[in-house]
């Protein structure tokens, strides 16, 4: 292996030469605490940056074993080294010349803890990969500049966010003892029969729509209504209280403004671990939890939807709905088939999200327009059969129906941002009060519909390229020549976990789809080999950018590519 002295050497021999000439980079260099693997090289200076890891030894880094002893541990403590070494990274970083000349980027962790490719941690090293600008003035290599990048600046990096001594321990025991707690609740979530828990005194309100940071002054912390508190036992933390939200059909009712979306949101959120300060980390939801809004113009395609939707005008079959353009109602009925597919337990809806008609068709309407001229069963008539015959629980927000009172379980009342248990009172007005709607559901929701996705009906070729996957943020997947529209996938919280699943899907059409597996096979394959090998296997190159995502993001993506075709 080449030395830093001769990186050095080579830097200062192709000084002014043209960018090509940084090609021949790639290679392994031994450093005095690390070695430093240059993977890619960019082709000029504007275009994505260079690829480049720092493999630390456990003899220099010296973190302890508990640090990242267990799953849990060991993903918190990578959130919080890719936490530190952006921040290094952006005290460090200067311009270096044109385009992105001295950039050194790291995949930055937001509010939650997620399973990263940026950093790995194991008994024997600590690595980091990263990007890096290769400095140039226009196209001519700036040598000196990339041996004060890469043989000073990284160095300096590396010393001050990836050793143990260099960190702040109290910080990396909260990340980790935090993470833990989060986890080990969440699993005895359903022995308590909860889908949900949130803390007493967790923050739940956002700085905004855009920023994922706790509100910063004037949050009302949260109260635990004395007939729902649970108590759970945890690790670090000892015994926590908190409102346990239970399985079953659960309302969040309450005036406009008092706080129910919040609530909601976070439930959302929920199936995350969250980094300490955060606010939500003990606010804790089933893991397969999944957000249900209405989505109209989306594409549905082979969805047996007929529990919600039948009988259209025009005998237009709904057990296997196909549409380039779905409804407000048809899309929520596809959205929870298509969840209800891949294993989902718990379902969060939001009235301010959801298509009214599917909600509720009250008594007036109900006269008006006879059931055999309205296909829409709505979800008030399916909501316990979802629980009784599948095991599914639905938390709602809803402000406008009292109608719903009959088919709860439990409802939380939020009042100037506080929950209140208001199921008994519920219970009483809908007995004084009887409802005149007749309930449309029948008596069974009926069985859910497999579907198999056909392998040539996702075609990453474009132009002259064989695979050209690529995404714009979080919410948009470039599959071949399909734009895949993620805008509605509300729980996917980051671009990395974006630019994974968009990998993932060809992974599992090159890998799983036959023509005879079905959607759920294939992905739940997909998702124990990312789990048995972790997120590498999903692309070889040693990316630096990706992060975990869940098989409901996955399936998301996969039913809204507008090519997919599906057999039942
Ligand atoms: P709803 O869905 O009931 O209409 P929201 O959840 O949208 O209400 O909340 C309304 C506003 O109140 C939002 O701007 C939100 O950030 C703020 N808010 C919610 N919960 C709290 C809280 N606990 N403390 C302070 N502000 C809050
Ligand atoms: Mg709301």
């Amino acid at each position: 292996m080449p030395s830093q002295e001769q990186l050095q050497t080579i830097l200062n021999d192709i000084d002014g030469r043209g960018y090509k000439a940084y090609k021949d980079l790639r290679d392994t260099y031994t450093f005095p605490t690390f070695t430093l693997h240059i993977d890619h090289v960019q082709g000029d200076p504007f275009a994505a940056p260079s690829r480049l890891r720092v493999r630390v030894p456990q003899e220099n880094a010296a973190y302890p074993t508990s640090t990242f002893a267990n799953k849990s541990r060991h993903i918190a403590l990578c959130t919080y080294l890719a936490t530190a070494f952006s921040q290094a990274a952006h005290h460090t970083g200067a311009r270096r010349g044109s385009g992105k000349s001295g950039l050194i980027e790291i995949d930055t962790p937001g509010q939650q803890i997620i399973e990263r490719t940026c950093i790995d941690i194991t008994a024997d090293h600590v690595e980091a990969r990263f990007a890096v600008g290769l400095p140039a003035a226009g196209r001519r290599i700036l040598g000196r500049e990339a041996c004060a990048l890469l043989c000073e600046d990284v160095p300096a990096i590396v010393a001050n966010a990836l050793s143990y001594c260099n960190n702040d321990a109290d910080l990396i025991r909260r990340y980790v003892e935090s993470s833990e707690d989060a986890d080990a609740l969440r699993q005895q979530l359903a022995d308590k029969n909860l889908v949900a828990f949130v803390a007493a005194d967790s923050v739940l309100p956002r700085r905004s729509g855009v920023d994922d940071r706790p509100l910063d002054d004037g949050a009302i912390p949260f109260k635990t209504p004395p007939n729902l508190q649970v108590q759970f036992d945890l690790p670090n933390a000892g015994p926590v209280v908190g409102l346990g939200i239970p399985q079953g059909v659960t309302l969040i009712v309450g005036g406009g403004f008092h706080g129910k979306s919040t609530l909601l949101n976070a439930l959302e959120r929920g199936v995350y671990n969250h980094i300490p300060g955060d606010g939500r980390h003990l606010v804790i939801t089933d893991p397969t939890a999944v957000k249900i809004r209405a989505e109209d113009g989306r594409r549905v395609v082979g969805v047996d939807i007929s529990p919600f939707i039948k009988d259209l005008p025009y005998g237009r079959a709904t057990d296997a709905f196909c549409t380039d353009n779905a409804s407000g109602s048809t899309s929520q009925a596809a959205n929870i088939l298509e969840a209800l597919e891949v294993g989902a337990r718990a379902l969060l809806i939001d009235e301010d999200t959801a298509a009214t008609n599917f909600m509720i068709r009250d008594q007036r309407m109900q006269q008006l327009i006879a059931k055999d001229n309205e296909p829409i069963t709505p979800l008030i008539d399916r909501v316990r059969q979802l629980w009784h015959q599948h095991g599914v629980s639905t938390v709602l927000v809803v402000g406008g129906s009292g109608d719903y009172f009959d088919v709860a379980d439990t409802v939380i009342a939020m009042e100037n941002y506080l929950p209140r248990d208001a199921t008994s009172q519920a219970k009483e007005i809908a007995a004084a009060l009887q409802t005149q709607r007749r309930a449309e559901g029948g008596d069974a929701f009926g069985p859910l519909t497999p579907r198999i996705p056909l392998p040539h009906s996702l075609d990453a070729r474009k132009g002259r390229r064989e695979v050209n996957i690529k995404t714009r943020g979080k919410r948009t997947v470039l599959f071949g020549e399909q734009t895949i529209d993620l805008s509605a996938v509300e729980q996917l919280v980051d671009p990395s976990q974006t630019r994974a699943l968009a990998a993932a899907l060809y992974y599992a059409r090159e890998k799983y789809m036959d023509g005879q597996q079905s959607l759920a096979q294939v992905l739940h394959q997909v998702m124990q080999d990312i789990e048995r090998d972790g997120l590498d296997v999903l692309d070889n190159r040693k990316m630096g950018d990706h992060a975990l995502f869940r098989i409901f993001e996955l399936a998301a993506a996969l039913n809204r590519l507008r090519t997919l075709e599906v057999q039942q």
